[in-house]
């Protein structure tokens, strides 16, 4: 199984998942998501190479082998987001679990091979750095510091892609993946769980929105991470790797070693072309 170990410099788990290099490659003809004994609609499949003992789950969007996340119905969305809220109770009552963390790679460029729409929800065993240090940063601000981003966003205006009932989807003024975007709650409610019904429906429109963005901006599917955060306030991240239509962009030594973004796209324009699509 999986190992974590220490990295002395970094202070930082690193987890050893060699045994998940014998997983499957997208078989040619088959695929196991299609060939479920039952029947579903959404559907919570353990990984069958976790990435961590315990707490790894596929979450299959649709029964459809070939629909795009951007092609996904809101009704359908719905049903996904229902799903991710009650995977992420029942894992948040665990008390090995200490981060639940949803979130979906799509695209070839991202490690995909699995054309089945899918996400996935890892249990961690620990706290990731990423989130520690966003926490501490939270930590210090007297106001919810997520609320302070997204109403000075709103003020701006100029990163702003779409405002709907309930959430506002932006370009951050500090992005650092290109045509990276976020879609906050509006109001200040830490999860899933914390969402009126009318909330998450607003929320699935929202992110079926994003998705049709995403993929016609360059018109084929973006390949991008999209991150689920249910920390203090509900936000969702998008992380695309495409930096135009047809260069990729590449975390190299700077961003890798030196754990410095370098911007390939300018915030206010991504923010502009995902707005007019
Ligand atoms: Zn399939
Ligand atoms: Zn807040």
């Amino acid at each position: 199984m999986s190992e974590l170990r220490w990295h002395p410099l970094l202070e930082q788990w690193v987890v050893v998942t060699a045994h998940r290099q014998g997983r499957p490659q997208m078989p040619g003809d088959w695929c196991p998501f299609c060939a479920l004994p039952e029947k579903y609609d959404v559907y919570l499949y353990p990984n069958d190479f976790p990435a961590f003992e315990g707490g790894c789950d596929v979450v299959l969007y649709s029964p459809e082998h070939t629909k795009l996340p951007s092609e996904l119905p809101v009704s359908q969305w719905e049903k996904v987001i229902d799903l991710w809220a009650r995977r992420t109770a029942e894992l948040q009552a665990d008390p090995g679990v200490k981060h639940v963390a949803i979130f979906e790679n799509a695209g070839a460029a991202v490690g995909v091979t699995m054309p089945h729409p899918h996400g996935q929800i890892y249990a961690f065993p620990f706290m990731p750095p990423r989130i520690e240090k966003e926490l501490a940063s939270v930590g210090k601000s007297d106001e919810c510091l997520y609320c302070l981003i997204r109403s000075k966003e709103v003020e701006n205006d100029v990163r702003m892609i779409l405002k709907s009932a309930y959430f506002d989807a932006f370009v951050p003024y500090f992005a650092r993946f290109p045509y990276e975007s976020c879609i906050y709650s509006r109001r200040h409610a830490k999860g899933l769980n914390d969402l009126t019904s009318e909330e998450k429906a607003d929320f699935a429109g929202v992110l079926s929105q994003m998705r049709k963005k995403y993929d016609a901006l360059f018109g084929f599917p973006m390949p991008l991470m999209m991150i689920l955060h249910q920390n203090v306030h509900f936000y969702v991240e998008f992380l695309p790797l495409q930096r135009s239509k047809t260069k990729l962009k590449y975390l190299a030594a700077v961003e890798s070693a030196m754990g410095t973004f370098l911007e390939d796209v300018i915030p206010e324009d991504a923010a502009a072309q995902l707005r007019a699509v």
